[in-house]
């Protein structure tokens, strides 16, 4: 089984949202969640293959295309990684959908679950989002996590000081998706 991962935003080009007290940028701690998601899914038979890039669909054609790479590679999964960012009061996880009732809301469900129940996130819940390009452009089941609030010191603080927790309930998370079905 083939999982595209794709954490959010790019380490050279968008630093995505920002936590200036802490000193956090969204795409280089989604890239470490990534990475060590990666490694976890592996170690489970897993094939992956891990893209960040500010080229999403097809809009910045000098970085490697995200949806194209999937799409191409044909990828079974397709799970994107960011964080959350509003007021900085907000907190807690949800999971973006193209639409409620696909088998990437079933995931997402599963996903939810892992992370909320490992990590004592708050279950902000499943939610449809059809106008993101990860979503809608990719051919696969696919799912995006705002894993936590990045601008709110105490979601942030387990994003860094748990990073490897949140690594292992994604991969938990779709591993008991894929036993759910079977
Ligand atoms: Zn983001």
């Amino acid at each position: 089984m083939r999982i595209c991962l794709n954490p959010g935003h790019d380490i050279h080009w968008d630093s995505g949202a920002i936590n200036a007290t802490l000193g956090l940028r969204e795409c280089d701690v989604v890239l470490d969640i990534g990475t060590r998601t990666e490694a976890y899914l592996e170690d489970a038979g897993y094939e992956i293959k891990l893209i960040q890039s500010n080229n999403l669909g097809g809009e910045c054609p000098a970085l490697p295309c995200v949806v194209d790479t999937a799409n191409q590679w044909k990828a079974d999964l397709f799970i994107s990684l960011h964080c959350n960012a509003f007021n900085g009061v907000a907190r807690g996880t949800e999971t973006l959908i193209y639409q409620l009732g696909s088998s990437a809301h079933q995931l997402a469900a599963f996903m939810q679950k892992s992370i909320v129940s490992s990590i004592g996130t708050i279950d902000r819940g499943i939610k449809e989002r059809p106008e993101l390009i990860v979503l809608n452009s990719t051919m696969m089941p696919a799912i995006l996590i705002e894993l936590a609030f990045i601008d709110q010191n105490d979601d942030a603080d387990l994003l860094v000081h748990h990073a490897d927790s949140f690594a292992k309930a994604i991969a938990t998370g779709l591993i008991n998706y894929r036993e759910g079905l079977t």
